[in-house]
């Protein structure tokens, strides 16, 4: 088990900054996800922790001791690819064995260990067969039988399920996930999928442009986003914006929109100018009696729940409802928000927090 720290971690390609200066500590025995859009940095950020790439400048520690410069095969962390890269002329047994084999573990010790990882992954049916004849989600398992075999400080995994269909990739990341909690080591792993990455992570690191945007617990970054970027990659549908120049009006313990008035829900002095008011859609409620009101664009229906599209004189917004509510497109409706859930940004997009 281990724990990592990164510490003002900067990577350059030529004149390209593929990561800002970014630091946060991954704690021993941690799920932590580095997530963001395609091209971000979280490849390179794993890469450099994993000694596959060199910081430009910063300093990696693992369990407190800097690696930055050491190389991979130094650093007793095992990587998970997305394409599993299996050798497929050996059986399972013996592409579970190889790591091993390679390293002059014993025999004797080899077999305890490869059937304690296919016990760990029931797998002890198909140790015998060959690679080639296997389902992706077996392939997968193998994989991971070789990363486990090493008993390495930490998993590293670059989105490790990218390339399995939708319902077979949640089965995978269910499996992922109580193989993590069974076993306690350290896991890294990369993903652009935000559901994945609430679902599975005990932390995040949300990133932007080689930026770190904001770092913290699944709930924290969905219930108090630090950015506008992370408001809106995190969450499905998106925390709506509303627009308001000058000052956003809220008052008594129900919010209502109507007209600007100078209260604002921030401490921070100068919170002024254009701001922008965050709601998610699960914390607009509907409510006859407020004047704060937009009219019904669409309605989509998605079970127990509907989304509702509404035009508002502040811009569009979604709200999710119970869908046993009657919504017709045209009607209009008054809009209530709760305060406790409400984020405003400011013009740069950073949340200025109550
Ligand atoms: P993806 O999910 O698409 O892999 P990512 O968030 O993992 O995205 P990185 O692979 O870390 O992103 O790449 C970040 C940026 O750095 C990209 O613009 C990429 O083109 C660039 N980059 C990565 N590796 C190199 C390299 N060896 N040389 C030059 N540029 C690179």
């Amino acid at each position: 088990m281990a724990q990592i720290r990164i510490e003002n971690v900067r990577k350059e390609f030529g004149s390209f900054t593929a990561v800002q200066s970014s630091t946060f500590t991954i704690e021993d025995g941690e799920f932590f996800m580095l997530l963001g859009p395609s091209g971000c940095g979280k490849t390179t950020t794993l890469r450099m922790m994993a000694g596959l790439e060199l910081p430009t400048s910063g300093e990696i520690y693992i369990d407190g001791e800097e690696v930055g410069m050491k190389p991979a095969s130094q650093r007793d962390i095992a990587f998970v690819f997305q394409m599993f890269a299996l050798y497929p002329h050996m059986n399972v047994r013996r592409n579970i064995s190889y790591p091993l084999l390679s390293q002059g573990v014993p025999k004797a010790e080899v077999k305890t260990r490869v059937a304690e990882v296919a016990r760990i992954l029931r797998i002890e049916d198909i140790l015998d067969k060959p690679v080639g004849g296997l389902s992706g989600g077996d392939r997968q398992r193998v994989a991971l039988g070789r990363a486990i075999v090493r008993r390495p400080k930490a998993f590293f995994m670059d989105e490790p399920l990218g390339a399995l269909d939708a319902e077979f990739r949640e089965h995978m990341a269910e499996e992922l996930r109580a193989l993590h909690d069974r076993m306690g080591a350290t896991t890294v792993y990369v993903t652009h999928d935000q559901l994945e990455a609430m679902q599975m992570g005990d932390k995040i690191v949300v990133m932007n442009h080689g930026v770190v945007e904001q770092f913290g617990k699944p709930q924290q970054i969905y219930d108090w986003p630090a950015t506008k970027f992370v408001a809106k990659f995190i969450g499905s549908p998106p925390m709506n914006f509303l627009d308001f120049d000058g000052m956003i009006g809220i008052g008594g313990d129900r919010i209502e929109l109507a007209g600007k008035t100078v209260e604002v829900p921030v401490s921070r002095e100068g919170a002024t100018g254009k701001l922008t008011l965050g709601v998610r859609p699960e914390n607009i409620v509907f409510s006859d009696t407020s004047t704060f009101r937009g009219r019904v664009i669409a309605t989509e229906y998605l079970g127990t729940t509907q989304i509702v599209t509404l035009a508002t004189p502040n811009g569009d917004v979604k709200a999710r409802t119970g869908s046993e509510h009657v919504i017709n497109p045209g009607e209009t409706i008054g809009l209530e928000f709760d305060r406790r859930t409400l984020t405003v940004f400011e013009e740069r997009g950073q949340a200025l927090l109550s």
